[in-house]
């Protein structure tokens, strides 16, 4: 059995001639960077859930993705990072929903799912799990990146309100499968800009927006999560996989067919355990990458690329 690592840095309205220049780079050089770290765990033997925690850390302190430093900003001013991860071994996960002073919150993520009883911490008490647990912590202005602010300014500035599912994504998400067939799944965002009200997308909800199961797939997904977490859609990929052993190229297509008709943007990505990689999207692009034992690393934006 072979590897397989694929990535996304979030889907969304990025356009060929639109996407500055520097911001393509970037986005480019930070998908290089988080495949890299991901595959040389993956290469050396290593499992698909240690790869894919690798790789979303790397994305996490990445300013160019809304994961980690680089978060968008809630309506009120803050930063609340969301973050899962699941094991496709034992269908084993862990998550944490607006999380403020954690470095990598998928490696809190992680810690929820190793060291407690619990799949989902929230707010102030992860926070405190996190720190009673060791993790890195890093205060507000670290993650807090000047680019982010303006785009809130901008957001509130709009009379037809503050939430655009037009806007440019950048959440981060893994998905891979290791040479022993074991897949493993995770995903990180700061969420939508302006969230109030202690607003949770599907990033860490498990079922929604991150879920692996070894008898299926591993899927991590982006996009405007509300309509994910109504479509249950990363459970409903791993379950027509297994019950109706649907192809994953049929489903994936049908579920963004589903998500598009209830007003839903964004995509995903999803490895099966026999190597079945794909993406998919209904947005004009998706930054998104991957790479196998057997192919080098690929790295796409628009939705005409890879
Ligand atoms: N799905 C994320 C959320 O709704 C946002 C994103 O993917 O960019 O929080």
């Amino acid at each position: 059995m072979g590897w397989t690592l694929m990535i996304h840095g979030g889907a969304g309205s990025m356009r060929r001639g639109q996407l500055a220049e520097a911001d393509d780079a970037a986005g480019r050089a930070g998908l290089s960077a988080a495949l890299e770290a991901g595959a040389a765990i993956l290469r050396d033997g290593g499992s698909a859930l240690d790869a894919v925690e690798a790789a979303v850390k790397v994305l996490e302190d990445d300013p160019a993705f809304n994961a980690g430093r680089g978060s968008v900003f809630t309506w009120d001013g803050r930063i609340e990072c969301d973050a899962a991860i699941m094991d496709g071994r034992d269908r084993n996960a862990g998550a944490v929903a607006g999380v403020t002073a954690t470095r990598h919150p998928v490696s809190l993520a992680r810690e929820v799912m190793a060291n407690s009883a619990h799949v989902l911490l929230s707010a102030a008490g992860a926070d405190a799990f996190s720190k009673e647990h060791g993790l890195e912590q890093a205060d507000q202005a670290w993650f807090a990146i000047p680019e982010r602010r303006r785009q809130l300014d901008e957001m509130k500035a709009r009379p037809e309100g503050a939430f655009d599912s037009g806007m440019k994504y950048g959440t981060v998400g893994a998905v891979a499968v290791d040479e022993a067939g074991h897949v493993a799944a995770a995903t990180s965002t700061g969420g939508l800009t302006a969230k109030r009200w202690g607003r949770i997308g599907d990033s860490p909800l498990i079922g929604a927006g991150t879920y692996a199961d070894d008898r299926a797939a591993a899927i991590s997904c982006t996009g405007s999560g509300e309509h994910f977490i109504r479509l249950g859609l990363a459970h409903e990929l791993c379950a027509r996989l297994r019950l109706c052993g649907d192809e994953l190229s049929i489903v994936e297509q049908d579920l963004i067919a589903e998500l598009g008709r209830i007003g839903g943007k964004g995509g995903f990505i999803a490895v099966t355990p026999e190597g079945d990689a794909r993406w998919a999207f209904n947005t004009p692009g998706m930054y998104r990458g991957r790479v196998s034992h057997d192919l080098e690393a690929q790295i796409a934006i628009f939705g005409d690329e890879g």
